[in-house]
Parts: C-alpha cells; structure tokens; sequence
C-alpha cells in the first residue's frame, strides 16, 4: 500500500544522514489520509502497519484502523449490516471523521479544535496515541533508533501533530528542537534526542519510474 513512499523516505533519509541503510534502525511514518508506519532495519522492513488491506494499524480519515474484531460480530448480528455495509462503515465512515463528527481532514478537525470541539479534540488524541504507540512499539521491534521519518500530507505539513507525537515518546529519548518543527526544517530533532527526526517529501512516482527502469533493464 503505502510501501513505495516506505522505501522511498527510508532511502532518502540514508542519503541525507551519509549512512549505509544496512546500518541503520529506521521508522517511517507515512501519514496523510490514508496512514502507515514501518520498522525498517538494515534496509529490510521488519514490521508494518497496515495488513492483507489497508484498513489495518492506524486510525486514519475515514478508516478505524485496528478495532476489537468482535466489534465486526456486533455489527453483523445487532445492526444487520451487509457485508458491504461493513466495509463501507469501516473504510469511509470511521476513523478522524466519525470520530469528529465532521470531516476526515485534518485540517478541518484542527480548526474545529481551535474552537475548542471536544469530539474534535477526541479524535486528534486518539489519532496521535495511535501513531506514538505503533512507534513505541517499533523502537523494542528495532532495539533502538536512529531516524525517524514524517512524510505525506499530515507527516509533511502538521507541525502540531508531529509535536504531538513525539511529546508522547520523550519517555523513549525522541525530542523536538520546536523551531525547526514549526519552520518544517529537514532535520527536527534537538541536541538531546537519541535519533534523528526528519521531515521528507514522499515522492512515489519517482520510486515507481525507478522501479520501472530497473524491470525494463534500461538501468
Ligand atoms: P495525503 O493523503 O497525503 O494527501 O494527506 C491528506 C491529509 O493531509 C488531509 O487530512 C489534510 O488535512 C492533511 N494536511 C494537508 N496539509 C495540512 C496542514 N497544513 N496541516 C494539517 N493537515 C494537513
């Protein structure tokens, strides 16, 4: 789903730290409106959010992201959904906008913040708990860190959600150097942060035409 950006940034970020990728423990966030995290270790991507769809890890604009399983049962036996009336409430009526009760962009949703909107506010809570612990978890997966990466429409632009986030993982050694986070400055990490913190533009079509070259042996 995501995995071309995921590859993408995780190259990226090797180019700009002058490291090998085969030394580096690697988390990317690719989080726009639809939102996934890797563990990437020595170039390799050991664990991934999403799953056989889309739907899975975290909570995104419109799709609820993991969910007790017997929530589905609930559905199916006290609502009387379809199956597709399922999948469209877990797809496109979940996550940030049924959360919010008002739309499945963020920006919307911080506005309404702003206005001081409790289910708002809900939602961008349990939008950003989701992130920092799938990336808690990440760093035992990796044993360490050395960069993480925030890319995509969220990932690139929110400065607030990416304060959020690593607020949440001080506890682990992971802070902002606030200015530069503000400023969406390539490198966001402070002086006492135990990895690096980058902002990187995704760029999929790229990596597709790369990927392309390389299939069609011009390369
Ligand atoms: P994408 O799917 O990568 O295009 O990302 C779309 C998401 O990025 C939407 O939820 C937008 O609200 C969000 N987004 C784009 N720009 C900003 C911004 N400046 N601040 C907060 N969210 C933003």
């Amino acid at each position: 789903f995501h995995g071309t950006s995921h590859r993408y940034v995780s190259q990226r970020v090797c180019d700009y730290l002058g490291r090998d990728i085969k030394t580096q423990r690697i988390i990317t966030c690719h989080i726009g409106n639809g939102a996934s995290v890797a563990a990437i270790k020595g170039g390799k991507v050991i664990d991934t959010s999403m799953g056989l769809t889309p739907l899975a890890g975290l909570m995104m604009g419109s799709r609820s992201g993991d969910i007790d399983p017997m929530i589905l049962l609930f559905l199916l036996e006290q609502e009387k959904l379809s199956a597709q009336q399922l999948s469209d409430v877990l797809n496109k009526e979940s996550g940030l906008l049924a959360i919010s009760q008002l739309s499945n962009d963020l920006r919307d949703v911080l506005e309404a913040c702003d206005r001081g909107d409790e289910k708002a506010s809900l939602a961008v809570n349990m939008f950003v708990n989701r992130i920092a612990q799938t990336i808690a978890s990440y760093i035992t997966d990796l044993d360490g860190l050395d960069a993480l990466v925030f890319t995509a429409g969220i990932g690139e632009n929110s400065a607030l959600i990416r304060s959020l986030v690593v607020q949440k993982l001080n506890c682990l050694g992971l802070s902002l150097n606030q200015a530069a986070n503000e400023q969406g400055q390539l490198f966001i990490q402070n002086s006492q942060s135990q990895a690096k913190i980058l902002i990187l533009p995704t760029n999929e079509e790229l990596m597709i035409a790369q990927d392309t070259m390389r299939l069609l042996e011009f390369k």
